[in-house]
């Protein structure tokens, strides 16, 4: 099967409610335009560098994601290329995104969740996320629009369920907390392993890329 194949028959089984971004890393501009003429229409990088090789060549329109950590020496060329930024896990990043932010063209942010609490992994503690949310909510030129997380690599898909019902209940009551940000609406998890069971727990963004692509 080629890759538009694939795109279309993930696309038509996945909720029309939830958003697919398609995970580029390591995938040629040809192939990501595969994806795009399938209908694929969000696409997530985890390396500024490469985005940056792959915009010029990918013209058609889509959303651009960051799902890689970003570095903050990074994050003025990450804002030419993304107009989402998935793995925002401090307030300190946050605050360098704002201060070089178009404040005309806001960007897009979730905060990066360590749900497993992982120590060699990415991602605020789940404690930590409600403070966070708020100062970031705070900040201009950032939209913050939910959380994204990447549980311990599974065995079985079943084995992320509960990350994923953990996250599910940090969005719930994040958003009872912050009833005046309009649009805490975002939950992003669930990757080809897994997809399935993130969207029976509540996902409403998944990442997708062997599935998508085959394998690398
Ligand atoms: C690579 C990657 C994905 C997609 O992984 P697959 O298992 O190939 O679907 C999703 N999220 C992040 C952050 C990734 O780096």
């Amino acid at each position: 099967m080629d890759i538009e194949e694939r795109c279309r028959q993930v696309l038509e089984e996945v909720p029309r409610s939830v958003t697919v971004v398609a995970a580029v890393k390591e995938r040629s501009a040809e192939e990501v335009r595969a994806a795009l003429r399938a209908g694929i229409e969000h696409l997530g990088g985890n390396y500024v560098q490469h985005l940056e090789q792959l915009r010029p060549s990918v013209p058609e329109p889509a959303q651009w994601h960051m799902i890689g950590p970003l570095q903050k020496n990074k994050v003025r060329k990450a804002l030419r290329v993304v107009n989402w930024i998935q793995t925002v896990d401090s307030l300190e990043l946050g605050e360098h995104l704002s201060r070089r932010v178009d404040p005309e063209a806001p960007v897009r942010v979730l905060v990066q969740v360590n749900i497993g609490r992982e120590p060699q992994k990415a991602g605020a503690l789940p404690d930590d996320v409600p403070e966070l949310v708020q100062g970031l909510a705070n900040l201009p030129g950032l939209r913050v629009r939910g959380l994204m997380a990447l549980p311990p690599q599974p065995d079985t898909p079943e084995d992320s369920r509960p990350y994923f019902r953990r996250m599910r209940r940090l969005l719930d009551e994040l958003r009872e907390e912050h009833e005046r940000t309009p649009r805490l609406d975002v939950l992003s998890m669930g990757m080809t392993a897994d997809w399935r069971v993130a969207v029976d727990e509540g996902a409403t963004m998944i990442r997708l890329g062997t599935t998508l692509f085959g394998p690398r």
